[in-house]
């Protein structure tokens, strides 16, 4: 069974048709990715599963529980937690403090032990716990999102554009963390404008082209000359 699944939605800003016909599955322990250019409808997907869009036709299970149309604090609640881009931190508090913020309904020695996990995943946190998360560096801000969303102990975790404004060698340290995070078993939908990197680091692909999916399939078995194809529209 699916752990989450997005079935035939249309989204809309306005009578902008921003999403058509988007149907998706995520399979538990799997990390899946959306790939497409600027503007192609990834960040809208990723919006309206956790609440922040609603969309106009279609439903969104997740984990055996409608919840199209619910708010972004109850699906939440369920499980469902995004990591946004990197530079939506809380720039005053501290890197603990945010990392903190991720575990607030957790008990005391619950979120202790689940910050514990964080820096040991990522070290550098650690070392960097005491400052105002203001100081931090692009790829920093980006494992700091990602360790605040670990800290709600999800049951799938959104991550979008993990990528954006960062520089090679730091992208490749990210990944490399994500395996990390997979291998625990933790599910994962993923944004990535790049195609070669989505499908090395994800089971299972989706290219999203003005509003709809064009492709989609196991990435160790997408060809990825046909993914740039279809990314760019090209029949
Ligand atoms: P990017 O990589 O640039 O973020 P994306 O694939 O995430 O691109 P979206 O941000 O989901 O794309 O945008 C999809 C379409 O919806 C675009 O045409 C965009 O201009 C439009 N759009 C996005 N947000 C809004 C909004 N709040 N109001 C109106 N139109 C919007």
């Amino acid at each position: 069974m699916s752990l989450l699944e997005v079935k035939d939605i249309d989204v809309h800003y306005g009578d902008f048709l921003a999403l058509r016909d988007v149907s998706l599955n995520v399979e538990p322990g799997t990390i899946v990715s959306l790939i497409g250019a600027n503007g192609a409808g990834k960040s809208t997907i990723m919006n309206t599963i956790c609440g922040l869009n609603k969309p106009s036709k279609g439903e969104i299970i997740f984990d055996g529980q409608n919840i199209s149309g619910k708010k972004p604090h109850q699906i939440a609640k369920a499980g469902l937690s995004m990591a946004p881009e990197g530079s939506h931190c809380f720039e005053s508090m501290t890197v603990q403090d945010n990392l903190l913020m991720g575990a607030y309904m957790a008990k005391g020695p619950e979120r202790m032990e689940r910050l514990e996990g964080v820096y040991k995943l990522f070290p550098i946190l650690k070392e960097k716990a005491k400052q105002q998360s203001t100081y931090l560096s692009g790829g920093q801000r980006q494992m700091l999102a990602i360790g605040r969303g670990i800290m709600t102990q999800p049951k799938i975790l959104l991550c979008d554009e993990i990528s954006l404004g960062l520089a090679p060698v730091v992208i490749n340290d990210i990944y490399d963390k994500l395996k990390e995070i997979a291998a625990t078993g933790l599910t994962m939908l993923i944004v990535e404008q790049n195609v070669t990197r989505s499908l090395q680091a994800s089971d299972y692909a989706y290219v999203v082209l003005e509003g709809k999916i064009v492709m989609e399939g196991k990435s160790s078995e997408l060809n990825e000359d046909e993914v740039n194809d279809a990314y760019f529209g090209i029949n």
